[in-house]
């Protein structure tokens, strides 16, 4: 068990698109665990593997007790619309107001590498959204809407 550095919004690494995972190996196996160690550790409900610096399109959700380790991860549908606070362990302290799909189907592959789909609603879909944009570069604070406001730490906002 090993919890990882989180890299922080002005860090290149977050902006770079994220390669494809062609084979599991032993290190990726290690990775996976981590990010899993990471994200409980900061309480966050997601985390992609370039928030580590990681160039590699893997990320971890855990929303509501179910984990999900997502492999190349593409959404293959989405439907309706949702409006909602939004945040990321990249960016502490802070959420801000983003529009997702409220109604997400992807396909990703797990950690045996076999292929599987996840349909989500409300914050499983928000945070699906917001890691796999994570693989391409892409943070929430591009997308959101108004200005980005403070969340205290008394504050249980969830963080992906
Ligand atoms: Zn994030």
């Amino acid at each position: 068990m090993a919890i990882r550095n989180i890299r922080e919004l002005g860090d290149d690494i977050l902006r770079k698109k994220c390669r494809e995972v062609k084979e599991m190996t032993p290190r990726l196996e290690e990775l996976i665990h981590d990010m899993y160690d990471t994200m409980y550790e900061a309480q966050g409900v997601g985390l992609a593997a370039p928030q580590v610096g990681i160039l590699k399109r893997i990320v971890v959700i855990d929303v509501d007790g179910t984990p999900y380790t997502m492999i190349n991860p593409k959404i293959l549908e989405t439907r309706d619309e949702q409006s909602g606070s939004e945040g990321c362990l990249s960016v502490p302290g802070k959420a801000g107001i983003v529009k997702r799909p409220n109604y997400v189907k992807a396909e990703a592959w797990n950690e045996k590498m076999e292929r599987y789909e996840v349909e989500g609603e409300g914050l499983l879909a928000r945070a699906i959204c917001h890691e796999l944009d994570h693989l391409d570069g892409v943070m929430y604070v591009d997308l959101v809407e108004g200005d980005l406001y403070e969340v205290g730490a008394a504050d249980d906002e969830d963080e992906e």
